[in-house]
Formats: structure tokens, C-alpha cells, sequence
């Protein structure tokens, strides 16, 4: 079973590091049979070959059922047409990666502003106000005189069915607690649109109960009662918003783990940057990534049936948390001292114990 390793820029190669081995642990225990295969991108691959995202590291991406992306550091690239083209948005678009999957929950162990949560973050990842990627052609931002800036937000109905219909699909799979966050006082017509889509899926799963909050207030009501949410359903920049509040308030950005999903591809993608201001310091926490390879394997036990994969992908996620339950394992992040390495270390033990 061949997973793609794409370790990103800044803290990337450090944390995927820490992936790497685990997997290698899950491996040896679970006899997956994992092919690790590492490939540049980023600013890596940009010195190489004068391309942020090389095409051939595109088309095995297409090829391989698995891959794991790094974070990056956009910020720091070229312009497109010079060959800073963003991986994380070459990867969404051209496999249509239309849900990003962003989960959070308070954990034993670890300090947390919220008490008690345990929610999903279903975001829409291929349109909304994404410049840079929800455009055919051209870009969605653009400056008709110096001093006049302009954005688009793009909402299909298409686009609102799809991303429903996997958040109806995942909250059947919880506690069937639904919640569409949106703009609608405001945006009547591109909100207006997400919310009528939603409701009309919402008529498939009459056992999913359903609400929806104003994006103001649901950034107030995850403080006040983050344990009252399960699934929530999202436009893209409200998603991606909402999600980093989330995993803040279970612990920090550190946390975050994602996949972005099409129905039959996945890339796991922790939701957090290339944090560059820690780079190099070993003061990394991996967890967001770890977390995200986890969601991955599960994905693809869910949809292959191959228990042995389901296995692998539970005892990781056990894993984790009694490592995390533990503050004399904690990064610097959440308040620890321990290092992105012996991190690492110790997550691999408990996964081979
Ligand atoms: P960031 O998420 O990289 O960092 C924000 C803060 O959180 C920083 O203080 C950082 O040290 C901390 N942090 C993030 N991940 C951490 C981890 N795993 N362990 C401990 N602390 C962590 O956001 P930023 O600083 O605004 O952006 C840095 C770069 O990342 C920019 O170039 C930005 O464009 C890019 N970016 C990439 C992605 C992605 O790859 N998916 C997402 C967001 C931002």
C-alpha cells in the first residue's frame, strides 16, 4: 500500500517526520505493507525545478489512493506564473477535493479552553471567496482602478448539494446534529442559496436534526457552548475560520487535523500553516498531522471495508491520545517542554506496545 509523503515547507519536514515513524510503527504492528514514498513540493521542489508544485509530483498524487500533505508557506512563494503555484490549492481543485473534513475534540490530558466538544467542521473547499481557486480561468480578485480592491464569492448549488450531502452522511454516522452556518441576513442571494440547498438535502435524513446560525454568532456560541455542536456545515472561508477557532479551543492550532475528500480521493492536510516563526526548532507539534493521517486511513477503511486498515487507524488515534493525556509529553504549544522528536519517540512506543 503506497502513501505519498509530501513534507511541505517550515515546520513541515519536522512533523512529517513524526508521521512517518508512526506509520512505520503501525506498519510493523498492523503488517499494512506501507510503501512511504517522500516527494518535494513547496519551496524544496521550487529550488529544484523552479516549480512550487511540479507536475509529475501532480500526476502521482492523481495515481495514489494516499497522500499526506505538509503545510506550506504560501506567503513566501512567487507568483503563479512564475511557478509559485499554492499546493494546497493545486490539490484541491484538480481532484476536486470538495470537503474538508476538520475535526476537533477536547482530549484528556490536555489544557483547552473549551470543557467538553467533540465536533466536525465540514467546509466547502472548491468555491466560495477563494481567489486563487474558484475561477475556471482568470482569478476571483481584481483591482479595476489602483485604489479599488474586489473579491468574488462563487456559490453553486451543485457545490452546496455536494458538501451537504457528506455533512448529512457524517452527522448519521455521530450524534445526528446538524448546523449550517452562513450569512443570510447579509448575503441573501449567495447564502440564500447554501441555506436552500441544505435544507433540501436535509428532507433525505429526517433522522439528522437540523439547525442554522449566522456566522457572527456561531464564532460567540462556540466559546459560550461548544459541547451543543456535532456537525457543522460550512462555506469555505467560514470554514476555514471556524475550524481554527475549534482547534483552539480544544487546545491549540497544534490539534487540528484534516482530510480534504472528493467521493473517491482523499489527501490528508493538518489545517494549520507551515508555522515558520518555529521552524527548525524542534518545538513543533505534530499532532494536527498525525491526526490527519489518522482520518485518512480511516476514510479508506470506511469506504474499502479492510479492517485490518480500520484497526490500524483506531489504535493510532488511541494512541495519540494516551500519549497526549499525559502533560509530561506536551510540546511547548500546550505548555510542555517536550520536543517534535522525542514527541515522535514516545508516540511510536505506545503504537508498537
Ligand atoms: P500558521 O498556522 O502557520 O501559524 C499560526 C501560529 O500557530 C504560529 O504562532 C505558529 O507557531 C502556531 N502553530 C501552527 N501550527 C503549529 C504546530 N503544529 N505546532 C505548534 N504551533 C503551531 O499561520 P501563519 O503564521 O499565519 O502562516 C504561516 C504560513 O503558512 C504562511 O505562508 C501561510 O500562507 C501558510 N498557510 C498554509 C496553510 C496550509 O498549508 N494548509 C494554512 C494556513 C496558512
Amino acid at each position: 500500500m503506497k502513501i505519498l509523503i509530501l513534507p511541505g515547507d517550515a515546520i513541515g519536514p519536522e512533523i512529517t517526520a513524526v508521521t512517518r515513524q508512526a506509520l512505520q510503527a503501525l506498519d510493523a504492528k498492523f503488517d499494512l505493507k506501507l510503501e512511504l514514498v517522500e516527494r518535494d513540493i513547496g519551496l524544496a521542489a521550487y529550488e529544484k525545478t523552479g516549480r512550487t508544485m511540479p507536475d509529475d509530483v501532480m500526476d502521482e498524487i492523481r495515481a495514489t489512493p494516499f497522500t499526506v500533505l505538509g503545510p506550506v508557506s504560501t506567503m513566501d512563494y512567487p507568483p503563479e506564473d512564475e511557478g509559485g503555484v499554492n499546493p494546497s490549492k493545486a490539490v484541491r481543485t484538480n481532484l476536486d477535493l470538495y470537503a474538508n473534513i476538520r475535526p476537533s475534540r477536547t482530549r484528556a490530558g490536555v489544557p483547552s479552553v473549551a470543557r467538553d466538544m467533540d465536533l466536525i467542521v465540514v467546509r466547502e473547499n472548491t468555491e466560495g471567496f477563494y481567489a486563487d481557486r474558484n475561477m475556471f480561468a482568470g482569478n476571483g480578485e481584481f483591482m479595476p482602478t489602483p485604489d479599488t480592491a474586489m473579491s468574488m464569492r462563487k456559490i453553486t448549488a451543485a457545490g452546496c448539494r455536494r458538501i451537504a450531502r457528506t455533512a448529512f452522511e457524517l452527522a448519521r454516522t455521530r450524534r445526528k446534529k446538524l448546523t449550517a452556518v452562513h450569512k443570510g441576513n447579509v448575503m441573501r442571494m449567495t447564502d440564500g442559496l447554501f441555506l436552500r440547498e441544505v435544507r433540501a438535502v436535509a428532507k433525505d435524513f429526517p433522522d439528522v436534526e437540523v439547525d442554522d446560525v449566522i456566522v457572527d454568532a456561531m464564532a460567540a456560541l462556540l466559546v459560550r457552548r461548544p459541547e451543543s455542536f456535532d456537525v457543522v456545515v460550512t462555506t469555505n472561508m467560514f470554514g476555514d475560520i471556524l475550524s481554527d477557532e475549534a482547534a483552539e479551543l480544544a487546545g491549540g492550532l497544534g490539534l487540528g487535523g484534516s482530510i480534504n475528500a472528493s467521493e473517491t480521493q482523499a489527501v490528508a492536510q493538518a489545517a494549520h500553516g507551515s508555522a515558520p516563526d518555529i521552524a527548525g526548532q524542534n518545538k513543533a507539534n505534530p499532532t494536527a498531522h498525525l491526526i490527519s493521517a489518522q482520518l485518512l486511513l480511516k476514510w479508506h477503511a470506511d469506504r474499502s471495508g479492510n479492517n485490518q486498515l480500520a484497526s490500524a487507524a483506531a489504535h493510532l488515534e488511541a494512541a495519540l491520545d494516551s500519549v497526549l493525556a499525559d502533560p509530561a509529553n506536551h510540546t511547548p504549544d500546550l505548555g510542555g517542554t517536550v520536543g517534535t522528536r522525542e514527541f515522535g519517540d514516545r508516540l511510536a512506543k505506545a503504537v508498537s506496545g
